[in-house]
C-alpha cells in the first residue's frame, strides 16, 4: 500500500535514528515526504540510515549528523550544522535515542543511573529546547515533538529503575513543555512503546522475549514499524488537535 503523503517539505530531526524504532521512523518521515535529519551517536549507522531513505519527492533533501543528546555543546554544535545546510529549523523532532544499563535497585551503579537519566531524559530536554527555540525565532508559529517514553516509565520493570524513572519523567517534561509551547503551535506527545524488537531488546534471552509475547493480547513483540507509523500520524497535521498526550503502542500489554 503507498504511504500518504502528509509530511511534503516538512523538515524533521530524529535522533537514535541510526537504529531500531528511530531508523524505523526516519524510513516512514522520509516516505511521506519529509526531508530527514538523521542524528544518531554513532555516524556510521546515521549514515547507513541515510543511504536507505526515500527520496520520491522533488526538493527531499537529507542528512546525517553525529551527536551526542546528553552534551549540549553537543547539541549547539549540530543545531549550526543544520543551520548552515537547511533554510529553516527542524519542525518535527522525535526523539528516539535511548540507552538501557540494567541492574536491580540494590546493585545499581551511580554511574548506570545518571548516564540513562542524561540521555534518555536529558537529552530530550535539549533537543526540544533547541528545536523550539530555533521554531520561535523564525517567527512562525507550528511543530511537532515527538518524544519517545516507554510502558515501562508507567508500569516500571524489575531491573530497570533508572530506566523506569527516566521514561517517566519523559512524560512529565512533555507535559509541561505541552503547555508552555502550544501558544507557539507547537505540539508535544510522548509515545510508549512496549516490547518492541530491535538492537536494544536483542539484549534480552530469548526465552524472556517469548514470555512477554504471551503476555501481549495481540499475540506478537511490536515491530519498529509499529511505532513509527505513530510517530508520523503524531508529526503530521491528521493530530492537529493532540498535545501533552501519551500514546501507547504495547499490542495491549498492561491495559
Ligand atoms: P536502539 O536500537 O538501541 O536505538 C537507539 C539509538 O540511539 C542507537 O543508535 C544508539 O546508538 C543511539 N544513542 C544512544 N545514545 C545516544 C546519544 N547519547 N546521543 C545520540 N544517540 C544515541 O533502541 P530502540 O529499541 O530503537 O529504542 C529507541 C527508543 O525507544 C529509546 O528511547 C528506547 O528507550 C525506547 N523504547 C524502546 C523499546 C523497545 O522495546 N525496543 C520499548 C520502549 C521504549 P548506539 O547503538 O551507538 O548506542
Amino acid at each position: 500500500m503507498a504511504a500518504s503523503i502528509r509530511l511534503k517539505s516538512m523538515l524533521a530531526l530524529v535522533t537514535g535514528g541510526g537504529s531500531g524504532i528511530g531508523r524505523a521512523v526516519c524510513h516512514r518521515l522520509s516516505r511521506e515526504g519529509a526531508s530527514v535529519i538523521v542524528v544518531d551517536v554513532n555516524l556510521q549507522s546515521a549514515n547507513d540510515t541515510l543511504q536507505s531513505l526515500s527520496r520520491d519527492l522533488p526538493g527531499q533533501q537529507h542528512a546525517a549528523f553525529t551527536a551526542d543528546v546528553s552534551q549540549s555543546d553537543s547539541v549547539r554544535t549540530l543545531m549550526e550544522q543544520i543551520q548552515s545546510c537547511f533554510s529553516a529549523p527542524p519542525r518535527v523532532a522525535i526523539n528516539s535515542a535511548g540507552i538501557t544499563r540494567d541492574d536491580f535497585l540494590l546493585r545499581l551503579s551511580e554511574e548506570s543511573f545518571d548516564s540513562v537519566l542524561s540521555i534518555n531524559l536529558k537529552g530530550p530536554f535539549l533537543i526540544t529546547q533547541a528545536v523550539a527555540r530555533a521554531i520561535v525565532a523564525t517567527g512562525q508559529n507550528g511543530g511537532s515533538i515527538v518524544n519517545i517514553g516507554s510502558i515501562v516509565g508507567k508500569v516500571g520493570n524489575l531491573g530497570q529503575c533508572n530506566y523506569a524513572a527516566s521514561k517517566a519523567g519523559i512524560e512529565g517534561l512533555t507535559r509541561t513543555t505541552a503547555k508552555e509551547l502550544a501558544k507557539f503551535g507547537i505540539r508535544c506527545n510522548t509515545v510508549l512503546p512496549g516490547f518492541i524488537s530491535t538492537p536494544m531488546t536483542d539484549k534480552v534471552p530469548q526465552k524472556v522475549l517469548d514470555k512477554f509475547a504471551g503476555m501481549v493480547p495481540l499475540g506478537r513483540l511490536g515491530q519498529p514499524e509499529d511505532v513509527a507509523d505513530v510517530c508520523a500520524f503524531l508529526a503530521s497535521d491528521d493530530s492537529r488537535y493532540i498535545t501533552g498526550a501519551s500514546i501507547e503502542v504495547t499490542g495491549g500489554l498492561h491495559m
